[in-house]
């Protein structure tokens, strides 16, 4: 039998009691590690973290919470070709779409400490300027009421989804941390070794103080139960799981705060009046391409519906396919592969009836099935090649509704025509709130227009337009700079955006109080 990975809880590793839950290589089929969280005391284990985790994290000041996020980095830095060899085995991404995951971790960690070095030597924070409630005989104010932000006293705990073990961790620990709220860190099965060494690498390199950061592998049995009133919840998966999560006594009787990153269908358009072969439209054609490939379509911000006019259907159609064309799919050791394979077993046979669900709907203009697979058996590695779908009509478009509704969590897009700018944005919204739409276009008053529109409905609305071609960020990156989330569909949720993160892991009160007390106060 291999590794049982132990998990840290209560300030110690401990294994689970069970024979526990095996990790596998998805390209070559064999067993990795196994992960057991049974017979684990979870509400000991709680109470540590929020008793001494918590009490150490809050003695000190942002500033100096920002300097141990700093040493995080230096840490994981000093292990990042462990981290890629996991991320090969276990996730069976290239090197590229490993960095996605680990290095983009790493530089929200990293993005966060600078971030918290500027809040400086405070211990709370104030938010906005005091509002008179009486004035004396003079008229100038006497009693105030101030707003502060103040740590959470309980604990964070995440729920992770498989596709971002590393980026999934940080990106979320980076504001809990920050504000003085300790981890408890739940990642998904399939994909919880990088995690969970990277959890040890921290806590063995003793950067963070006891209680700060716990990792529990496997079953999630138990731990919205063990929930206190002033523990915060943030689930990232999938919209079924995030109904259980939101439904959970603990949310609905003890109002533990929640924030849900749920799945989404993204959107990409292409503005009217720009021509085939137009800077806008290689644009589309390529970030189109890019990010259904990208970690082999596995991120919840890909674009999975492509919006074009009527008219370019076919040419759209055409330069996707090209370019998906070329791109070789198969075990990510070999150097010339660009895309390596799915997560699991599981989500093969998901991405395969996804795919037979929408093509009910929609015909195939570039089919995944005709990419050999490089130095991989078809009959173990659970890759699959890109396949883009399509509706030939704008009238197509309006009669398919799998494909506005169906989130395929593969290297799967559908193409979609549309008659004028009012019909693609009536298209778009039936995605029901996303994470992310991207624009293509040259005018600028149109793409703004456009973004504004869409602002809505997304969390957030990328332009690729010629003038920020060689800069921008990418549809799909989840920039800490930026908000990450959406409405709707998208779970409602809020990430990142800065330090607009730390709200969720602040409580806030206000502070009624004549002037002198304010003023000792700020
Ligand atoms: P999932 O099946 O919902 O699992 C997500 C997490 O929930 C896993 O850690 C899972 O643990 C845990 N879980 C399962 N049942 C639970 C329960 N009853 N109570 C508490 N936790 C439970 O999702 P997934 O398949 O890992 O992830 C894929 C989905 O995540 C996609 O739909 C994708 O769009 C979405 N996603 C969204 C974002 C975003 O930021 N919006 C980012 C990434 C992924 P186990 O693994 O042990 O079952």
């Amino acid at each position: 039998m291999t590794e049982i990975l132990h998990n840290h809880l209560g300030g110690r590793w401990v294994a689970g009691s069970g024979a526990g839950t095996a990790l596998f290589d998805p390209v070559l089929g064999n067993e990795l590690v196994r992960v057991d969280a049974t017979g684990l005391g979870l509400h000991a284990g709680f109470a540590f973290a929020r008793e001494q985790g918590g009490a150490a994290l809050r003695a000190m000041s942002y500033r100096e919470r920002a300097a141990m996020l700093a040493a995080v980095v230096k840490v994981l830095q000093s292990r990042r070709d462990d981290y890629y060899a996991i991320a090969t085995a276990n996730s069976g991404t290239v090197k590229n779409d490993s960095a996605v995951d680990i290095d983009g971790g790493i530089y929200t960690l990293s993005t966060y400490a600078k971030l918290g070095d500027s809040l400086g030597d405070r211990k709370y924070l104030l938010d906005g300027e005091p509002a008179r409630l009486a004035a004396g005989a003079d008229k100038q104010p006497v009693f105030q009421s101030q707003h502060v932000l103040v740590p959470s006293r309980g604990l964070a705990l995440f729920i992770n989804a498989f596709n971002f073990p590393s980026w999934g961790l940080w990106e979320k620990a980076a504001p809990a941390l920050l504000s003085g709220v300790p981890v408890v860190i739940k990642p998904a099965t399939a994909t919880a070794w990088l995690t969970q060494r990277m959890v040890k690498d921290v806590v063995d390199a003793g950067v963070l103080p006891a209680g700060a950061l716990s990792v529990v592998c496997g079953s999630s049995a138990g731990l919205m139960d063990a929930l206190q009133p002033f523990d915060v919840v943030s689930f990232t998966g999938s919209a079924e799981t995030a109904a259980v999560i939101r439904s959970h006594p603990t949310v609905t009787q003890r109002s533990v705060r929640v924030n849900i990153e749920a799945d989404s269908v993204n959107s990409a358009l292409l503005l009217p009046g720009e021509a085939p072969g137009s800077e806008a439209f290689e644009l589309l054609a390529k970030e189109v391409a890019r990010e259904m490939t990208q970690k082999s379509g596995q991120k919840c911000t890909a674009i999975r519906r492509v919006f074009v006019p009527e008219a370019l259907y076919a040419q759209a159609a055409e330069a996707i396919s090209a370019r998906l064309a070329k791109t070789t799919v198969g075990n990510p050791r070999n150097e010339s592969v660009r895309m390596g394979a799915l997560v699991s077993r599981a989500q093969l046979t998901a991405v395969r009836e996804g795919l037979a669900h929408l093509q009910a709907q929609a015909e195939v203009l570039h089919d995944g099935a005709k990419h050999a697979l490089v130095d991989a058996d078809a009959a173990i590695a659970c890759c699959v090649g890109p396949t883009l779908l399509g509706t030939r009509n704008a009238a197509g478009s309006d009669a398919s509704d799998r494909v506005h509704d169906t989130e395929v969590f593969g290297p799967v897009a559908t193409l979609l025509p549309y008659r004028d700018r009012a019909h693609a944005l009536q298209l778009i919204e039936r995605g029901q709130g996303s994470l992310v739409a991207s624009l293509y276009g040259s005018d600028a008053q149109a793409l703004a227009d456009a973004a504004i529109e869409l602002a809505p409905l997304h969390g957030r609305v990328h332009v690729i337009s010629p003038e920020a071609a060689a800069h921008h960020t990418g549809h799909g990156n989840v920039m800490p700079q930026s908000l990450h989330g959406g409405p709707g569909r998208a779970g409602g949720g809020e990430e990142l955006g800065g330090l607009r993160a730390l709200n969720f892991y602040h409580r806030r009160a206000a502070i009624q109080a004549g002037n002198t007390t304010l003023a000792a106060l700020a």
